[in-house]
């Protein structure tokens, strides 16, 4: 489905991702771990488009990838993102928030962008709040709105960057759950995520990423119980 190969990217003297290498198949959940810094947010910011790679290669459904000869709107219409701050529009309903891009990019008629976008969020479990505006939401509902809007585009992956980094604890949970329902029914999915518990159980991979390099790679379940490597080991230990 992705594969990246020897990716490298700097910001200026700054080497922030170093010879990454990984690949994530049809169904898999891949969870990313790391210390602040390590390079977490601008991988899954080059696996879509939003940050130009320095050199390697990214290869999504068997095409390489490169800026000069794809359209990069087209291929960031395959992938979804759903970052920390929802980024909703305020001025538009949840409703629209959710039809806004399959009606103006995938060129959807607008009552099937309509009950489509219903049936998202009756999915994400907010089939009472089709019409109201964003700033009436909490901040649970606020994402599970931008994980409908995403899925709205039916992408092939969805890319999480610490979705629930930004909510009340009392919070977390149902934006987990609705991760979870997503993973059950098979959406591809890559997950930076500081809810270690989340990774262990729902994650089929996790990987491990500190300074620019990825460390460690393995099952979740193996990854967090009987890590390899010192370092893991050493992060594990003060999150855990
Ligand atoms: P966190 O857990 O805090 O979100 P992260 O693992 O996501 O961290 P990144 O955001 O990928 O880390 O940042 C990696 C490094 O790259 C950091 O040192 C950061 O300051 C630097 N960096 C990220 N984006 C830019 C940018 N646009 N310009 C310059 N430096 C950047
Ligand atoms: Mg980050």
């Amino acid at each position: 489905m992705i594969r990246v190969e020897k990716l490298n990217k700097s910001f200026g003297e700054l080497h922030v991702l170093k010879d990454i290498d990984l690949t994530v198949n049809e169904k898999d959940v891949l969870c990313l771990i790391g210390a602040s810094g390590s390079g977490k947010s601008t991988l899954l910011r080059c696996m879509n488009f939003l940050e130009i790679k320095d050199t390697g290669k990214i290869i999504f459904g068997g095409d390489q990838i490169e800026p000069d000869t794809h359209n990069l709107n087209k291929v960031r219409q395959k992938v979804g993102m759903v970052f920390q701050h929802f980024n909703l529009f305020p001025h538009k309903t949840v409703l629209e928030n959710v039809t806004e891009a399959p009606i103006m990019v995938r060129k959807v008629k607008k009552a099937t962008a309509v009950s489509e976008g219903k049936a998202l969020l009756d999915k994400v479990g907010l089939e009472d709040k089709y019409d109201v505006y964003p700033s009436t939401l909490s901040g649970g509902q606020k994402q599970r709105v931008a994980i409908a809007r995403a899925l709205a585009m039916k992408p092939d992956i969805m890319l999480f960057d610490e979705p629930t980094s930004a909510l009340d604890p009392e919070l977390v949970g149902e934006v987990l759950e609705t991760m979870k329902d997503l993973a059950k029914e098979g959406m591809t999915m890559i997950i930076v995520t500081h809810e270690m518990g989340f990774a262990k159980e729902v994650a089929d991979y996790t990987i491990y990423m500190h300074d620019g390099r990825i460390v460690e790679r393995g099952n979740s379940k193996e990854l967090f119980d009987h890590p390899q490597e010192q370092r893991t080991k050493e992060f594990l230990s003060k999150v855990l």
